[in-house]
């Protein structure tokens, strides 16, 4: 019976991942992959995640479960971190997830299940992942322009275009911040013509939020998310703890759905909970006792933050950087985007062949559709970079 199986296509980044292993150039450059790296290439774990998991070592007691959508108190802190004062608590429904891939999962599932003719929206581009598990739940999907490849940013006007489009009980996926893959993200100011779209159609905002803390700060990354879910009378939120806490392999994530009232708030809770059921009984929890953990301490708080304020300007400089340097060698401002984008990604705008072009001459891995991982470099990488993209006519 497995032979009946279908086959999978390969993962293009992992494919990448392993070009890159077997390339024997020693300075070779991997802007692939989606994990923060400081200068020395390395993925630390954060101070205060280490110091929350010495006291959890000592103090706690047992292993036993803790409840089908996870600990409330993980629900608080995060509901409080990324949405602040903005949303009543009791509006707010939750799950604990494996991951921000659960929580987009699980919100994706609630759609389903809510609305079986719901249509997603979804950017165009957008984190591939979201529309192979779309495509895995049958989930019918209609792409809004989102990134404009002749000038590296969003394009605004496509996008309120293709959201006319929307009927009631369809769904849209935005990205909260730090867009990825391609670093453009909307203002304020656009935030708002979404939603007027949005909440005169009927339709239901889906969040997903990866990046807080890596693209301004984590309350002006966040300031989308809070607009939105103080403004349309429900929200779907999907938070990854994965980056801005540096626990990746914990797996950790939380669904929110902001409800309108508190009974749906209820129905949510039960669906929720039942989803969970479903899918893996419990959801993890040693990630979320740690971000619980850090976030109710004042002391490993301010740790964490200051830590993640040290990443964050370590990328913008490194931005700020490759357009200096792009403008120096291209004689021209074309590629400022760079310096304007934010988070870990963005789309340099080459095309396939220079992509080719860049890893063949310089050993310079980045993902077919031209998106690097800005943390993938150094001040030493950037002119090197810089120098290929002119070489390879980008
Ligand atoms: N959404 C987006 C846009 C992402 O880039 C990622 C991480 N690649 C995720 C969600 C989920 O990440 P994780 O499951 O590792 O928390």
């Amino acid at each position: 019976m497995l032979n009946d199986l279908p086959s999978q296509a390969e993962d293009k980044i992992l494919a990448l991942m392993a070009q890159f292993r077997a390339d024997p150039r020693d300075d070779k450059i991997d802007l692939g992959v989606g994990v923060y790296r400081n200068a020395h290439g390395h993925t630390p774990i954060m101070r205060a995640v280490k110091s929350a998991e010495t006291i959890l070592l000592e103090t706690q007691e047992t292993k036993s479960y803790v409840a089908l959508a996870g600990d409330p108190a993980f629900t608080r802190a995060m509901a409080d971190l990324v949405l602040g004062d903005v949303v009543a608590q009791n509006r707010i429904a939750a799950a604990a997830t494996p991951g921000g891939t659960g929580a987009v999962r699980l919100a994706f599932d609630l759609v389903r299940m809510a609305n079986p003719d719901a249509r997603v929206f979804v950017p165009g581009p957008t984190w591939p992942n979201h529309l192979s598990i779309l495509d895995y739940l049958g989930m019918p999907t209609v792409t809004y322009r989102y990134f404009d490849s002749t000038t590296c940013e969003v394009d605004v006007a496509g996008l309120l275009e293709d959201m006319g489009d929307l009927r009631a009980g369809d769904a849209v996926l935005l990205h909260g911040c730090c867009h990825n893959p391609t670093g453009a993200n909307l203002a304020l100011t656009d935030w708002q013509a979404v939603i007027d779209i949005i909440t005169t159609k009927g339709a239901l905002p889906i969040i997903d939020i990866a990046y807080q803390g890596f693209g301004d700060g984590l309350d002006d990354d966040a300031a989308a998310t809070r607009l939105v879910a103080s403004s349309c009378p429900e929200t779907l939120i999907a938070a990854s703890c994965s980056k801005n806490f540096g626990i990746y392999r914990e797996r950790t994530g939380l669904l929110m759905a902001v409800s309108n009232d508190a009974s749906s708030c209820d129905l949510a809770q039960g669906n929720l909970a039942y989803l969970n059921r479903q899918t893996y009984s419990f959801p993890p929890d040693h990630g979320a006792r740690l971000v619980t953990m850090i976030l109710e301490d004042e002391t490993l708080r301010a740790d964490w933050q200051a830590e993640l304020a040290n990443m964050r300007a370590g990328m913008l400089s490194l931005r700020q950087q490759l357009a200096s340097e792009l403008r120096t060698l291209s004689n021209s401002d074309r590629f400022d985007f760079l310096a304007g984008h934010r988070g870990m990604f963005s789309r340099l705008g080459a095309s396939p062949e220079q992509v080719a072009r860049m890893r063949e001459d310089h050993g310079i891995y980045m993902v077919g559709d031209s998106r690097i991982n800005i943390a993938g470099l150094n001040t030493d990488t950037v002119p090197v970079l810089a120098r290929a993209m002119i070489d390879a006519g980008v």
